[in-house]
């Protein structure tokens, strides 16, 4: 009998980026909201009574910055893409860049639960965006507007998921991180030991199985006959 192969599948260059994005950091990593950093920011530079001078926002902006690099001081990847200004090619305040990465994975949790409940349950739900689409007005040396439109989170998925196949967008089961299921079989991300742990898991799931059968088929001996 001839051999048969597994289709090997290829991961969809712009979704690759968008889940190389999003795992620069591990799936439960405590990063602070952006509620959360504005409310320190509004403590941090309450000396200033009037919240809407020009002095209070520059301070909160420059506050929400270093609080931001902060936040992101134990995942260097995602540091140095914020500080470069290197995340989704947007150039912007560090704070920006980094409230948008959250959005961005708060977004891409949803659409993979979606599927997840789609593959699950056979229905289908809808996930909806409240970006508005950017736009960035400036002016030229001669002082003539130069208009350039940056790609929101919601055109960033559009682009990367338009027609790829949903069952193939994946969490890892032990690093929760996203991966492309290059074979339709696939439950680990692809690093040796997350698949070790998984075969190890599964071994010992087997045998936790094959123990409390055991028990059981011996209790109920026991029970019955009142002997072993
Ligand atoms: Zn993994």
């Amino acid at each position: 009998m001839a051999r048969v192969y597994k289709m090997v599948s290829k991961c969809p260059e712009k979704l690759g980026i968008l889940i190389g994005i999003y795992n620069l950091v591990p799936a439960d990593a405590p990063l602070k909201s952006q509620k959360e950093l504005e409310k320190e920011a509004e403590k941090a530079t309450k000396q200033f009574d009037d919240y809407w001078s020009t002095e209070r926002k520059v301070m909160t902006a420059r506050f929400l910055d270093n609080a931001v690099i902060e936040q992101t001081e134990n995942y260097p990847a995602l540091k140095e893409c914020i500080s470069n200004q290197a995340l989704f090619g947007w150039r912007n305040q560090k704070k920006n860049i980094y409230f948008q990465f959250l959005y961005f994975r708060e977004k891409f949790n949803l659409i993979l639960e979606n599927a997840y409940s789609y593959f699950q349950g056979g229905y289908k739900i809808e996930v909806f965006f409240d970006s508005d689409k950017t736009i960035i007005f400036s002016f030229s040396d001669e002082g003539k507007y130069q208009i350039k439109s940056v790609p929101s989170v919601a055109d960033l998925f559009a682009e990367a998921l338009e027609g790829v196949d949903a069952s193939r967008v994946r969490r890892c089961a032990i690093c929760l991180k996203i991966f492309w299921a290059k074979t339709s079989n696939a439950g680990t991300c692809g690093d040796k030991k997350c698949a070790d742990d998984l075969g190890n898991k599964k071994r010992l799931d087997k045998a936790k199985e094959l123990k409390e059968k055991l028990n059981n088929h011996f209790q109920s001996r026991v029970k019955n006959n009142g002997t072993l």
